[in-house]
């Protein structure tokens, strides 16, 4: 455990140390669960949506995009039931004021104990009966466990007299089913055919946020799968997507298998409307955790939208003229927890060096180009030239400061999987210059004008 909480650690700090997240909001205090997404984390956290965007969306005749609005109409969330359900039980320290999910309060103090889908009356009583006492302050003296909305609410309208309340949505799905309608009149999709949606969702969470994991706004990637449960099993398609899920991880993005586990909400934990729940957990250093959400949410969420609405929700079958309303099967996943799980997962330390191994689609820069030596003119032009042919083609870092094997060092733990290095033998002898492998270290020369499809080669 020490071991794990120190990779924590250590992630962290090389992810502010080299630009990939910042502590949010740091030069006033900082922000609690909040976080900047820096030069290099910017890039990864674009290159694992393009890899799922391609994946389930481009790559794929039964998939269709959506980018929804991240304010809805309100009754959306009273329709979708968020306003009175999206809620955590939460404690407060009457001594020291720290609040607290009553949940995580009990699974840190007992981490036997089955805490989900408990009542409030029934989380009190676990707490009263093992005396379980506030983290902060050691004192035990809680209030009552009570529910606490998380969905952000806000106004529109400039005059106060005329605003209205609306809310921050708090996952991008409902989106999804307010357009459900255009995306049938706008295109050609037939059942079963899916609409896949990465965007900002924001909750209010109270809670300690164990780095990116938890976080008040986060990006999102959703899709709701629409079929028509007399055509299709809902098993079989649950099996499917399962299988999906699955080799995006591990092959799109890398991730060692012993780390992943699929684990079934029971009855107590699953949503009303779900007929089964299943979540792709990764062994995070705090446990093995929630990654992606599987759900089979039936017709709910449509049919309640049809009746709040007013708005007939429904698929007419072509062939039979049948009028209903689909099904969903939602695959829902938070960008960034699974860029925490590809930080994690690809950090290696070796004697002298530490490196993310990371995928090169999903590293920041995919190659560097540095000159032997900064001062000597030609070296610079000719790299500068290199650095200027391979940029319309990859993302590039340069680099001229220090000796190379700093370069090297600094390059190896942002994870560019190669190093392009000018030296005066391109220049007098062979047109050739270095290309460092960042995982074996390897440095092979390879003629400048084969550069290109030597890194396309290697960069799938
Ligand atoms: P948890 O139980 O961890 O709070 P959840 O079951 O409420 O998650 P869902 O509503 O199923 O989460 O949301 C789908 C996905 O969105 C989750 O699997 C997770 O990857 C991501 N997610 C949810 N809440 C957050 C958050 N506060 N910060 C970052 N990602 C989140």
């Amino acid at each position: 455990m020490a071991e794990n909480n120190d990779l924590m650690e250590k992630i962290v700090s090389l992810c502010k140390r080299r630009g990939f997240v910042f502590p949010g909001s740091e030069i006033y205090g900082g922000l609690a669960n909040s976080y900047e997404y820096g030069p290099a984390g910017v890039e990864l956290k674009k290159n694992i949506i393009d890899a799922w965007w391609q994946t389930f969306v481009r790559s794929r005749p039964d998939m269709v995009g959506l980018d929804s609005s991240i304010i809805l109409h309100p009754k959306t969330w009273v329709a979708s039931g968020h306003v009175a359900n999206l809620a955590d039980a939460m404690v407060e320290c009457k001594n020291c004021h720290t609040r607290t999910r009553a949940d995580h309060l009990i699974e840190e103090a007992l981490p036997e104990m089955k805490v989900e889908g408990k009542s409030e009356a029934e989380l009190d009583a676990v707490i009263q009966k093992h005396k379980i006492k506030c983290p902060n302050c050691g004192k035990f003296d809680w209030t009552p466990v009570r529910k606490f909305n998380l969905l952000f609410e806000t106004h529109v309208g400039i005059v106060p007299e005329a605003q209205s309340l609306v809310y921050l949505r708090g996952e991008t799905a409902q989106g999804i089913f307010l357009s459900f309608k255009n995306i049938l009149d706008s295109t050609r999709v037939k059942l079963p055919f899916g609409v896949g949606q990465v965007g900002k969702s924001f909750r209010n969470e109270i809670t300690k946020g164990n780095f990116i994991f938890r976080t008040l706004e986060f990006e999102q990637a959703e899709i709701e799968y629409f079929f028509d449960p007399e055509a299709v099993k809902w098993e079989d398609l649950f099996e499917d997507w399962k299988k999906q899920m699955w080799k995006f991880i591990t092959a799109a993005l890398g991730i060692k298998e012993e780390n992943l586990r699929w684990r079934e909400h029971g009855n107590e934990e699953r949503s009303f409307y779900s007929k089964r729940t299943e979540d792709l957990e990764y062994n995070f250093p705090f446990g093995f955790k929630e990654l992606w959400g599987l759900a089979y949410r039936t017709d709910y969420d449509l049919k309640q939208h049809s009746q709040f609405s007013g708005m007939e929700l429904v698929y007419t079958d072509p062939h039979t003229n049948r009028r209903f309303i689909p099904h969903v099967i939602e695959p829902a996943v938070g960008i960034n927890r699974l860029m925490a799980m590809v930080l994690l997962d690809s950090y290696r330390e070796e004697v002298d060096r530490v490196y993310l191994a990371l995928p090169p689609r999903l590293a920041p820069y995919k190659v560097a180009v540095f000159p032997l030596l900064a001062n000597k003119p030609l070296l610079v032009e000719k790299a500068k030239e290199i650095y200027n042919s391979l940029s319309p083609h990859f993302n590039v870092a340069w680099d001229d400061r220090g000796n190379v094997g700093k370069r090297y060092y600094s390059q190896d733990e942002i994870g560019t999987p190669f190093c392009i290095t000018v030296d005066f033998d391109t220049i007098e002898k062979d047109g050739s210059v270095t290309v460092r492998d960042r995982d074996t270290k390897e440095q092979p020369r390879v003629k400048v004008e084969e550069l290109k499809n030597y890194l396309a080669n290697k960069i799938i």
